[in-house]
């Protein structure tokens, strides 16, 4: 992913990709006081910016971080940096964290509230697996209640758990893993949300202790308007034995079909390369 000759956008200005750094006593590093945006970029326009930028602002107030800079300043940040690497299609990656300053506990009042934005070329997130269907562990970590942490935050802290989820599951062969929440329903992947389709009919997790992506909100839509019902609802992990067709959906992730989960197999069906095909036309339309 290194474009090392690039720039990087850091606090209103451009910077060389080597000289974006930041200070070891950085507060973020040590209490996961961050929130990002992951976004894709299809023929130089970012598919639906505003909402990734909107989501940003909503995920550090959540985090009670205030980010400097409105949603115009963030739209304007991610096109100047995009142009500066020369990207036309690219993974836009912004981040806002608490810095360096008076503040080394975790109260983080008098540290500055900084921002970035990354952007580089990235193909497909999982591989070959948009043919073939990807292979799925089952974590053993669990998404957290929404009283334990800010779920509709895109909040740094939030991933622990799903880098090691992800590790483990790359260790036994597999390309992600699927969690459960912590009542024991089926919730997401570690970086993407999550659809199942039987009998012709989608179900989806309810997104209530887990981010509701962007990309999820677009999927539903353009299942609605193919009258596909959606039924989103709590699904128990012994339903995944009933499901015929299973997909993934994030930025990154896009719509990835889905083939095995820990012993379950899905085949990649009609409905499943329907959505993929459409969304990549979507995105470029
Ligand atoms: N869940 C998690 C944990 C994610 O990291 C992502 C990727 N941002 C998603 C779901 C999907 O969100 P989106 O469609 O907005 O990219």
């Amino acid at each position: 992913y290194a474009e090392l000759d690039g720039k990087i956008w850091m606090d209103g200005k451009l910077v060389d990709w080597k000289d974006a750094n930041v200070h070891l006593l950085t507060h973020a590093m040590h209490y996961a006081s961050a929130v990002f945006e992951g976004e894709r970029a299809y023929s130089g326009k970012i598919f639906e910016s505003r909402k990734h930028s909107e989501r940003l602002i909503a995920s550090g107030r959540a985090l009670d971080m205030e980010i400097p800079w409105t949603i115009d300043e963030i739209e304007a940040a991610k096109y100047e940096t995009m142009k500066a690497n020369g990207l036309e299609d690219a993974y836009v990656r912004v981040l806002a964290f608490r810095g360096a300053g008076e503040d080394m506990g975790v109260s983080s009042r008098r540290n500055p509230v900084r921002m970035a934005v990354a952007t580089w070329a990235w193909g497909n997130y999982y591989g070959d697996a948009k043919m073939k269907g990807a292979k799925l562990d089952i974590a053993k970590w669990k998404r957290p209640s929404p009283e334990t942490a800010p779920h509709t935050a895109k909040a740094a802290g939030l991933y622990m758990i799903c880098t090691m989820s992800k590790h483990a599951a790359e260790a036994k062969g597999c390309s992600d893993a699927m969690m459960f929440d912590y009542r024991g329903y089926v919730a997401e992947a570690t970086g993407a949300n999550i659809f199942f389709v039987k009998d012709g009919e989608v179900h989806t997790p309810l997104p209530d202790c887990f981010l509701n992506g962007i990309t999820r909100q677009t999927v539903k839509g353009m299942l609605a308007d193919r009258q596909i019902k959606v039924h989103e609802r709590h699904i128990m992990p012994d339903e995944l034995e009933g499901f015929q067709q299973c997909w993934l959906t994030g930025t990154a992730a896009e719509v990835t079909p889905v083939g095995q989960i820990g012993d379950y197999n899905f085949e990649v069906g009609s409905i499943t390369r329907e959505i993929s095909e459409s969304y990549e036309k979507l995105v470029r339309a």
